[in-house]
């Protein structure tokens, strides 16, 4: 398949799964427009070369045509974005999309309303993947968000276009990112896992092991580990289910000459609240009715160290309970650490979840190398799982 770059698209109509699913006002407006901004690349080097754009995308988890779900609201958002005017098509296929697309002009742009107001996108119904494929004679994929789901527009419709099809710019851009940590990257290699639940993390952990030399284990799930050593973790979260497993992983770590990292100290408070009472103590004497909602200063060192010893690093979970402020400084100061890395030239890529919420509530988006558009999408990939909508451009 070739890059995006390589190819020129002059007088081709391009059909661009892009991944419009944007959050709206009570009044329609788009809040936030980055998923517009992430596609603006792709849609120009398709309108530059001479081509016109039929992007079509999904809107929300609409049940019916219910209006509020129509991607007519975008338009004025996607014209601002992109500084070209924006046709719109009511359907995502049958005649008035027909005419429309058959009637695009180079330089044009056409939108399709919202695919999921037909079942048959999430389906990946063929017949209507194959009434999308007519109205173009190009296919781009450019939704990472959605790579992971096997939909009409993600991943069947890739079918009908044999050697005429490409990964966008940000969905190549995404899989280069995972790459460099999974396959290609300079080591050492840092993984760090935080959030709430290690239940929710052990496919990934199981998947990098073979491929890092450091793992950073903060957050919630650390307490699963400390307690599997030994350690009194008070009221922390822990999942008791989990004990055993956490000691398999460790072993398993040291196995594979892998250094596990995890947080030697704490900030305990005596109520799950932004104002409650709090003190300092080792991870492993948290005193009863207390419970360990963010990671302590003598960690925040320890976990500085390993990152700057590291040339890859991936970045998955905060380290505390970060929405509340008293318990963010953990979250804040790894930030910080991962920035000044990624200054001194390592590649830092983070995804999934909850961590892309704090890389942007405190603003290191621009500081990292690289922050991943899709959770799911993402999460999957790090456990190791080939995406539907990437293996359907790869045959063929
Ligand atoms: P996840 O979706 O698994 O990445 O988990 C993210 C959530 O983990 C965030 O909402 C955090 O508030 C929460 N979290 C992180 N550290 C802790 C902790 N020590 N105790 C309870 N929740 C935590």
């Amino acid at each position: 398949m070739n890059s995006i770059q390589a190819l020129n698209f002059k007088g081709k109509k391009v059909l661009i799964r892009v991944d419009f699913n944007v959050p709206l006002d009570d009044t329609f407006k788009v809040t936030d427009n980055t998923r517009i901004q992430s596609a603006k690349a792709t849609i120009l080097k398709v309108l530059e070369d001479g081509g016109s754009c039929i992007l079509m995308s999904h809107l929300g988890r609409p049940k019916a045509k219910e209006p509020e779900f129509s991607l007519r609201h975008i338009v004025p958002t996607v014209e601002d974005v992109i500084g070209v005017k924006v046709l719109f098509s009511e359907d995502c296929i049958g005649s008035e999309a027909q005419e429309k697309a058959a009637a695009l002009k180079p330089g044009q742009v056409l939108l399709l309303e919202n695919l999921r107001y037909h079942k048959e996108e999430q389906a990946g119904d063929l017949s209507f993947a194959r009434q999308l494929s007519d109205l173009a004679d190009f296919y781009i994929n450019d939704a990472f968000g959605t790579a992971h789901r096997a939909h009409a527009s993600t991943t069947i419709v890739a079918q009908f276009f044999q050697n005429s099809k490409c990964f966008g710019y940000l969905l190549s851009k995404e899989i280069e990112s995972i790459d460099k940590v999974m396959r290609s990257g300079e080591k050492p290699v840092l993984a760090i896992l935080g959030g709430a639940k290690i239940s929710s993390k052990i496919t990934i952990i199981e998947n990098i092991l073979d491929k890092i030399d450091h793992l950073i284990i903060g957050g919630g799930m650390s307490f699963t580990f400390i307690k599997a050593q030994g350690g009194q973790i008070g009221d922390s979260i822990c999942e008791d289910d989990k004990l055993d497993l956490a000691s398999e992983i460790l072993r398993q770590a040291e196995a594979k000459g892998v250094s596990v990292h995890l947080p030697v100290d704490v900030l305990a408070a005596d109520d799950f609240s932004n104002t409650a009472n709090t003190q300092v103590v080792d991870i492993s004497a948290i005193p009863a009715q207390w419970q360990g909602l963010d990671c302590g200063p003598r960690t925040q060192v320890h976990f500085h160290d390993v990152v700057q010893q590291c040339k890859t690093i991936l970045w998955n979970g905060p380290l505390g309970v970060f929405e509340m402020e008293t318990f963010s400084t953990g979250t804040i100061a790894l930030g910080n650490a991962i920035a000044e890395a990624t200054q001194k030239g390592t590649f830092s890529l983070v995804g999934g979840g909850d961590s892309v919420a704090a890389v942007k509530q405190f603003g290191f988006q621009d500081k990292v190398s690289y922050v991943s558009t899709g959770g799911g999408a993402m999460l999957e990939s790090l456990e190791g799982q080939t995406l539907p909508g990437i293996a359907a451009m790869q045959s063929n």
